[in-house]
């Protein structure tokens, strides 16, 4: 059983939907939002070498590449290791750092841009004032673990589309509390994997839920 940021997000969200999604897995199309943000975020994997295309992708990309947001970042995102797989395992009671692969990994995940003590996610969608920070935060605690040096880790969502950034700052006294709400984050899933309930939560999100024909069908029957 292995955690993943999307996971914990799916379950927080609905019972159900987990239950659909990882546990039946069902498949489902990816959705055209979803399309665009994979496109881009290849297109940048290259970004020094982007090739001319008729898409909006290629445009987001051109755009940010020649915005203010990029000269700002540049000398990171020009030398960071990008797309780097993460893992955490659990060894002798700790949390330690392994790759992504390892078997052992309790918790897995993809940095878009990791540099000494950056990490960096590229968004394709809405500027969001209220920045949820869960996932950078938990590649943090894989960045200090890994490197115990460091006293400092600054982790940004760069909004490609929107020229827009939300960053932070965590300190290594940060790293403690960190790690409590990563592990009580990641619990549930572990516990819904072993006993899944497929409980439905149906609020105004469902209408922008892949499964929601499938979901419907049992409320709605036949009619
Ligand atoms: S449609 Fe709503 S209740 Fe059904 S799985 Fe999706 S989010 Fe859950």
């Amino acid at each position: 059983m292995i955690a993943t940021v999307s996971k914990v997000q799916c379950l927080n969200d609905c019972k159900r939907k987990f239950y659909f999604q990882y546990i039946e897995k069902i498949p489902v199309e990816q959705t055209k939002a979803l399309k665009k943000g994979s496109k881009v975020h290849s297109l940048l994997e290259n970004i020094e070498n982007l090739k001319e295309e008729n898409t909006e992708e290629f445009k987001i990309a051109l755009n940010f590449k020649n915005s203010d947001l990029f000269k700002k970042y540049e000398d990171v995102i020009l030398n960071s290791e990008r797309e780097k797989g993460i893992g955490i395992k659990i060894e002798a009671g700790k949390l330690v750092p392994c790759e992504f692969s390892d078997e052992k990994a309790i918790f897995r995940g993809r940095i878009d841009l990791l540099g000494k003590d950056t990490i960096i996610d590229y968004k394709t969608g809405k500027f969001k004032d209220n920045q949820d920070f869960t996932q950078l935060e938990w590649y943090a605690i894989w960045l200090f673990l890994k490197n115990p040096d460091l006293d400092k880790i600054k982790i940004s969502f760069l909004y490609v589309e929107h020229l827009k950034e939300n960053s932070k700052v965590y300190y290594k006294e940060n790293l403690k509390n960190l790690i409590k709400n990563f592990l009580e984050q990641i619990k549930p899933v572990f516990t819904f994997e072993r006993e899944p309930k497929n409980i439905p939560n149906r609020t105004w999100k469902c209408d922008y839920c892949q499964f929601k024909s499938e979901c419907d069908k049992d409320f709605l029957g036949d009619f």
